[in-house]
């Protein structure tokens, strides 16, 4: 049995939560996924019950303490960014949680993107502007729902509010704080004119604290819907992204984090950054002291499952449709694929971009077409990765993760774009271990994120094949000169 203390890691994601007990050394003991329901009344809209995920949440802590026998130490939060719900005074929700996929504010967004107020807002907060940002959703409802905006006692994200269940008190952590649009990294406080762009003040968000902030005193019915000890310790915990990153490259700020699942996203932990002029990327915090920098895309896997559903016969399996794929020579012969097919984020911010296959020939089959779109991804993932470097530095290695780095043939052409090696690290739980990790220093087990033991195991290691760089380059040259052409057009379209 485990010596070392034993924490729990609370990771709530989009579509479920994962509760992880493990000890501070890294050795998990069990873990419980709980699922709930999104909700999407109409087109763009992205809702959650907040209730609903509270008992999931609730239900699978009660399922993990019930397996195990070692005492917890204490709990670390993770949770997804950019959700948003208000409350009223006695902190009952009165409008559903909309969550970042949520892009009814998206006319907010434009109109602040590109104008000197939305370039303080991205240079002081960190975020891009995007319809995923409490500041613009908040702007949304205050022209929408005006009746339910006027009642508002507070504008919350799903933490917060469970935070409030749990503690009656509001705090928001620094790093999700960051992911809202209205943060002043520099004074670690609200931003007046974000504020002032959404029409609320101050009083109506949650007070900002650190990370490693820890709240005690468990109310009553929290302890008794999740078996927790009144007196346990609770680590206000981070955002899922930099926790994420935490996990698979530690404080390394030389190896960077590559997630592709059906989204995406690519990080780089960073104590020092200057902001992207360009608002290419994200710089929200993990602490005071250390930035987590980096760039989302809304076509990762999901380019896969549109191949399958558009182009191949549905029952053709993913594994054939990249088995396909890897026999078409690197660079698909000049075949460009965009898959802006959702929208895009990095490096775009812009849900208007849109997809397309350029340099199409005579010879170009369907293989082509495939082994073209997931080229295509990886260069999408590529170019978010070189205004990483532009901004933080270079980096030398790429931890990888997500439903995408099941297949070896995407991970090797990861690493053969990047020209840099490729870990897999095969963890499920690799945020919740990243919560963790951030808690058993908060809690005063481990001294400083420094000295965290990060034992990520490196389940699967690719090195960069130097013979296909050149095809590669030039295909990537490609790529971004259609991106340009295709950016410049939806600009200049209504
Ligand atoms: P999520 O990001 O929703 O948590 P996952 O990390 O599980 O999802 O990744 C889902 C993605 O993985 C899907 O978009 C799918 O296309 C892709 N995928 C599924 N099977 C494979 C496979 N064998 N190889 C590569 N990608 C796959």
């Amino acid at each position: 049995m485990s010596q070392a203390p034993v924490m729990l890691g609370i990771d709530v994601g989009t579509t479920s939560v994962k509760v992880l007990a493990a000890d501070i050394e890294g050795k998990n003991i069990c873990a419980e996924d709980a699922s709930y329901p999104l909700y999407q009344p109409q087109e763009g809209y992205r809702e959650q019950n907040p209730q609903e995920i509270l008992e999931a949440l609730h239900h699978a802590v009660q399922t993990v303490l019930g397996q195990i026998n070692q005492p917890i130490v204490g709990v670390s939060f993770s949770t997804a960014m950019h959700s948003l719900l208000a409350v009223n005074e006695a902190g009952k929700p009165i409008t559903p949680m909309l969550i970042w996929a949520d892009t009814r504010s998206q006319k907010y967004a434009e109109e602040l993107r590109g104008t000197p107020l939305g370039s303080k807002i991205y240079q002081r907060s960190g975020a891009p502007i995007h319809a995923m940002l409490p500041l613009c959703k908040i702007a949304w409802l205050r022209d929408h729902e005006a009746e339910i905006f006027q009642q508002a006692h507070k504008f919350l994200s799903f933490k917060e509010w469970l935070l409030y269940q749990w503690f009656g008190k509001y705090v928001i952590d620094y790093s999700m704080a960051t992911a809202t649009g209205l943060f002043k990294q520099e004074s670690l406080g609200w931003y007046e004119e974000a504020l002032a762009f959404a029409s609320i003040d101050a009083e109506q968000l949650s007070k900002p604290v650190p990370t490693t902030h820890v709240l005690e005193g468990l109310s009553e019915e929290a302890a008794n819907a999740t078996g927790l000890s009144r007196r346990t310790p609770v680590v206000v915990g981070a955002s899922d992204g930099c926790l994420a990153n935490l996990y698979a490259s530690g404080m390394n700020p030389r190896e960077a984090t590559l997630s592709l699942g059906t989204s995406g996203a690519i990080r780089l932990i960073a104590p020092e950054t200057t902001p992207d002029e360009q608002m290419r990327i994200f710089n929200y915090l993990l602490t005071e002291k250390y930035h987590v920098i980096g760039g989302p895309t809304n076509n990762g896997g999901i380019i896969l499952n549109w191949l399958q559903k558009n182009l191949y016969d549905n029952h053709c399996p993913p594994e054939a449709i990249l088995a396909k794929a890897a026999k078409v020579e690197a660079g698909a012969d000049k075949l460009v694929c965009l898959p802006y097919f959702h929208g895009e984020r990095a490096p775009f911010w812009n849900e208007r971009m849109t997809g397309g296959f350029f340099g199409v020939g005579n010879d170009h089959t369907l293989d082509y077409f495939a082994r073209a779109a997931l080229e295509g991804v990886v260069y999408n993932m590529y170019s978010i990765g070189q205004g990483l470097e532009d901004t933080a530095g270079g980096f030398d290695a790429i931890w990888a993760d997500g439903g995408v780095t099941r297949s070896d043939f995407m991970v090797q052409l990861i690493a053969d774009v990047f020209n840099k090696p490729v870990y897999v690290a095969e963890s499920h739980h690799g945020v919740a271990e990243g919560a963790i990790m951030l808690g058993s220093v908060a809690l005063g087990l481990v001294d400083s994120l420094e000295e965290v033991v990060k034992n990520t195991e490196k389940k699967r290691e690719f090195t960069p094949n130097v013979a296909l760089r050149s095809a590669y380059q030039e295909q990537y040259e490609r790529f971004q000169q259609w991106g340009e052409v295709v950016a410049n057009q939806v600009a200049n379209s209504e």
